[in-house]
Order: C-alpha cells, then structure tokens, then sequence
C-alpha cells in the first residue's frame, strides 16, 4: 500500500495530520514521479480551477488519469477534490459553491449509518446534484448526499478533516 497526498494547493496538512493520528505512512504528491506506484490518493479542498491546471501542466493529470483507467488507484476527494473527481471520470455532477459563499461556511450534523454522529465543515462546497447509477450515499445532509462512494472513488462534498474525523480516512484506507 502506497498512500499519497496531493499537495500543490489546500488543505493538504490537515489531511496529514488525520493520516498522523491513525499511523498510516504517506507522502505528499507534487510531480508526476510521485504519483507512479500509488495505491491511494486523497485530493483535498482548495480551489478546483487552480488544482486543475496545475495538476495539467505538470503532467500529474495524465498520469492520475492513466492509473484511474487502469483500476489501480484509490482517490479520496473533498470539496475541490470531490470536483476533480467528476472530471477525472466519477459519475456525479457537482454543482459548484452550491453550498453557499465563503462567509457562509458552516459546521453540520450529517446523517450517516455507516458513520454515526459524523460532523462536516462546509466551505463553498459543491453541491451534489446527481449521482450516478453506481454511486453509492454514504451520508446526507437535509437529504442531499454529500458522501459518495462509486468504486475507486469516495468524494466528499465537506472537509472531515478539520474536525478531527479519522473513521472516513480509515475507511478508505481499507479499499
Ligand atoms: N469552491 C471551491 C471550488 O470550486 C472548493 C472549496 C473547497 O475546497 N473548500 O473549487
């Protein structure tokens, strides 16, 4: 198992930290080099259209792109992470800063059995609209998924990793 976090842009520390806490080894991800090998990716919040063009001219896109197409990657993607993974393939429409500008960032209870009593931070978050056939909701709020697990890939509309949740990082590190 080879554990990487992206980390050109965002939280990419915070995510660190949950990996800290649970003692799993990673390392961070900034050129194409680092992506070869990897068995699990988490792509964290940040801004989307930024993370995009950077992860394109470095050649890391075509590389992530590569490894998804083969199955050999597990990608993990909150908030801005969770847009990339619509556009590297996800069924999911994701409707951007659907939930709202920066200063209505907000902390919410969500409904979850697989994760009971999970909180999330919102920060213009997208919204997601549809899920695919194969998509599976793993948590809701006010109804609305906003956990999706659809193969390969889990997208998080929220950042658990900024209230200290460790469940969903163990959990993908078991796929
Ligand atoms: N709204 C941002 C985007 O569209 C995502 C915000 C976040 O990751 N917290 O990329």
């Amino acid at each position: 198992m080879k554990i990487g976090i992206l980390a050109l842009q965002g939280s990419f520390a915070e995510h660190a930290e949950i990996l800290q806490t649970i003692g799993a080894d990673f390392s961070f991800v900034r050129c194409r080099e680092d992506v070869q090998g990897l068995t699990h990716l988490i792509i964290p919040g940040g801004e989307s259209s930024t993370l995009t063009k950077l992860l394109k001219d470095s050649g890391m896109w075509e590389e992530i792109l590569k490894q998804v197409q083969d199955d050999t990657l597990q990608i993990l993607g909150t908030c801005a992470g969770a847009i990339l993974l619509e556009k590297l393939g996800m069924d999911l429409y994701c409707d951007r800063n659907g939930y709202g500008a920066q200063q209505e960032s907000f902390l919410a209870d969500l409904q979850s059995e697989k994760f009971p009593n999970l909180k999330g931070v919102f920060i213009r978050a997208p919204k997601f609209s549809r899920v695919g056939k194969k998509g599976i909701n793993l948590a809701t709020l006010q109804k609305e998924p906003v956990m999706v697990e659809q193969g390969n890939f889990l997208a998080l509309a929220f950042h658990p990793e900024l209230v200290g949740e460790t469940r969903i990082h163990e959990y993908f590190l078991k796929k």
